[in-house]
């Protein structure tokens, strides 16, 4: 196969200073993919790295002619660098799993195969394991994935992460989706399209340390919220009502008093209102202000990423830029 005839199968790998993992990576995913019969490409996107990842992706490149690398201009975040793989990808199906080997690549014949049988557009693979990942991560997800089922009601499977096989007409449409900030995992689902899933346990990080520090998750948290739910806001809206109710009854209680000439300094409910109606307007305010930063992102409509170079065209290529 050369580089620019179209393959069965796209994989899309992100990697972000991944050097240490890639040789064990490539050793593990190789075997697995000339194993499928199928003609594919290995679409990895160097997603601003400031390690070896770079050169060690060329040095890969030399011995394996499948693997196509991606590099962007700069650190453009996991998502983002999924949505510039998702571009450029042209299998008829595309696969998107992390470089780590946490997601273990055997899977991948499973959800060909299962897509093929079932001829379903989208297979999530759902984590039916997560001992391997640390306390913190497994309280921390399973917070995050029952808050968004209770706000928003999404149609995603619990514990499916961004391990999944899409065909092309899914990745047509999430590609079409002009979304500012779109997390994956919820706006695959959210098509609604005919889907299936194959579970895996999900293995250690063979090698090299998370690149999700907890400010990232907190930002994943927050933009999955915003963009699938309105719960946020009416929680507002509630405390607003429920405040108002409670100040009602301090007014009366406060005329109450007035009359039956119990005027006290009163210090302490003072500040403890003051402080308490103050806390509770910041807080919606700051609600309000995650959904108007979404508008203003949008309204902005800059890139989400940069591609510098694409060894299918062997230069950078301004037209797979997304806008955003
Ligand atoms: N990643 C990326 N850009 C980033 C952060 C992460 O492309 O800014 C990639 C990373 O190289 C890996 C995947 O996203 O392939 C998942 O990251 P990681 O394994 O560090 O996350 P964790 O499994 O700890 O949640
Ligand atoms: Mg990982």
């Amino acid at each position: 196969m050369t580089a620019m005839s179209v393959p069965e199968l796209s994989i899309v790998v992100p990697m972000f200073n991944e050097e240490a993992v890639l040789p064990l990576f490539a050793a593990r995913l190789r075997p697995v993919a000339d194993g499928l019969e199928t003609a594919y490409e290995v679409v990895a996107v160097d997603d601003g790295s400031s390690d070896g990842t770079a050169i060690a992706l060329q040095k890969q490149r030399r011995v394996w002619p499948q693997l196509r690398v991606v590099r962007l201009r700069a650190n453009a975040g996991h998502q983002a660098a999924i949505s510039a793989g998702l571009a450029l990808a042209t299998g008829a199906y595309v696969v998107t799993l992390d470089a780590d080997l946490q997601d273990p690549p055997e899977v991948i014949a499973e959800m060909l195969a299962v897509a093929r049988a079932e001829s379903v557009d989208v297979v999530y693979g759902v984590r039916s394991d997560r001992s391997s990942d640390s306390r913190f991560k497994r309280v921390t997800a399973r917070a995050f994935y029952r808050s968004m089922d209770a706000m928003a009601g999404t149609a995603a499977p619990r514990d499916a992460g961004d391990y999944r096989l899409m065909s092309r007409a899914t990745v047509e449409a999430v590609n079409a989706l002009p979304e500012y900030g779109r997390v994956l995992r919820f706006v695959v689902p959210a098509l609604g399209f005919p889907s299936a899933s194959v579970t895996y346990r999900r293995e250690e990080r063979a090698a090299g340390s998370s690149k999700y520090p907890f400010t990232k998750m907190l930002r994943l948290s927050i933009d999955s919220m915003t963009a699938f739910s309105l719960a946020p806001l009416r929680f507002a809206t509630l405390l607003g009502l429920v405040g108002g109710a409670a100040s009602l009854a301090l007014l009366i209680f406060a005329l109450y008093a007035r009359v039956r000439g119990h005027v006290v300094a009163g210090w302490t409910s003072t500040v403890v209102v003051v402080s308490g109606v103050g806390a509770v307007q910041l807080l919606a305010l700051g609600i309000l202000g995650e959904y108007v930063g979404r508008l203003y992102a949008a309204a902005q409509a800059r890139p989400s990423y940069y591609v510098a170079y694409d060894s299918a065209t062997g230069s950078a290529n301004p037209a797979a830029t997304r806008q955003p």
